[in-house]
């Protein structure tokens, strides 16, 4: 099937600097897609080509299979919400709406009619005459996102567009954002550099680092199968052990860590045996007993830290060969203390052999 959006190949220098490199994203219509990554990573810059702010250095764009590569804004029918979400303040909540709806020369009636509709998914209906300064947060951002739909663009773009919001508000936003895009089954590309934001509501999460694509993937697979370290902790957390690979066998493989066989799955093509891989294995993933367990991946170690969290419990666990992981246990099944000897291992499916 042809995709939505096809960024191909697309380079953008500024100068000499390289700020997105070699980015080739298909994106399907109706999903919600996310670019992730730190701050001056490439996100913004990806986003902006697309809404034709700015020209990429080479590489093309199509947008339903149109190149739309070197197009004005207005020639493209894609939409922006910024961070800061300005309403026009002297125009009242319907006729914010209807602004882009009016420029397109649409009659009164049906604007009033889309407006309306536009309104009520939002829950925002006996708002419509209100001014923009009679309204919460929330509501301003909601209406925000209804004008930038009124035109009914193929894609929304939005530009980091909770990063003002205070935490709970953001949250909230988080939840109806999807659950907008869900009900209008419009086509989101979303930037953000909040992994957390990232997960709870997109399809496909793309993470990029200095320009560049890392990976991309659904929420599940990106958190569970991080193929570098770059992804295994800008999502989430991960400890990391440098093992060597002994064998393989489907997807399993087996590996040497300060003399302990430990095994791992492989997410990606096999490594040579002999040769030194990281394994990644997130603090949930570990457990923690008193006696050495009949289990196929034990280690020594003693408990050097441990911290109450509420939901859970962290251990930090000093392994007798010098090396501290971090492991996440359910507080109330956990007797250990400060100062015990434990045992910890893991599940071989929970922690994954990176390809770098
Ligand atoms: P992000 O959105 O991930 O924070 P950006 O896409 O804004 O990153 O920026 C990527 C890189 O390009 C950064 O190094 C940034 O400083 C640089 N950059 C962005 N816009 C411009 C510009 N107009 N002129 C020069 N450099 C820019």
């Amino acid at each position: 099937m042809q995709p939505l959006v096809h960024f191909k190949n697309v380079n953008k220098y500024y100068g000499k600097s390289l700020a997105v490199n070699n980015l080739d994203l298909k994106i399907e219509r109706g999903k919600f897609v996310t670019l992730l990554g730190p701050s001056g990573c490439g996100k913004s810059t990806s986003l902006r080509m697309l809404g034709g702010f700015e020209d990429p250095s080479s590489g093309a764009i199509l947008l339903d299979g149109k190149d739309v590569t070197h197009l004005p804004p207005h020639r493209r029918n894609v939409n922006i919400v910024f961070q800061d979400y300005a309403l026009f303040p002297h125009l009242t909540v319907g006729r914010n709406i209807a602004f882009g709806l009016e420029l397109k020369g649409m009659p009164s009636e049906k604007i009033h009619a889309r407006v309306m509709d536009l309104l009520a998914l939002v829950e925002l209906q006996d708002y419509a005459d209100r001014m923009p300064d009679q309204l919460s947060g929330g509501q301003r951002q909601r209406v925000a996102l209804m004008r930038a739909l009124a035109p009914d663009p193929d894609v929304l773009l939005l530009d980091e567009p909770l990063s003002a919001l205070d935490a709970k508000l953001r949250h909230q936003m988080q939840i109806e954002l999807k659950s907008i895009q869900e009900k209008t089954g419009k086509t989101f590309l979303f930037v953000t550099h909040d992994q957390e934001e990232a997960l709870t509501m997109s399809d496909l999460i793309v993470v990029m680092n200095n320009g560049r694509v890392e990976q991309m993937g659904d929420p599940h697979t990106l958190y569970a199968r991080p193929v570098n370290r770059f992804v295994a902790t800008f999502i989430g957390e991960s400890n990391f052990l440098d093992a060597e690979l002994r064998s393989v066998e489907g997807n399993i493989a087996t590996l040497d860590w300060c003399g302990h066989i430990i095994h791992a799955t492989l997410t990606g093509p096999a490594a040579k045996v002999g040769s030194h891989v990281t394994v990644a294995l997130r603090p949930e993933a570990i457990y923690a007993v008193s006696r050495e367990p009949d289990r196929r991946i034990a280690l020594p170690g003693r408990i050097t830290n441990r911290l109450f969290k509420g939901n859970f419990t962290a251990l930090t666990v000093g392994l007798n060969e010098g090396q501290s992981l971090v492991a996440q246990l359910d507080p109330v099944a956990l007797a250990h203390l400060e100062g015990d000897d434990v045992w910890i291992g893991w599940r071989e499916e929970d922690a994954v052999v990176l390809a770098d």
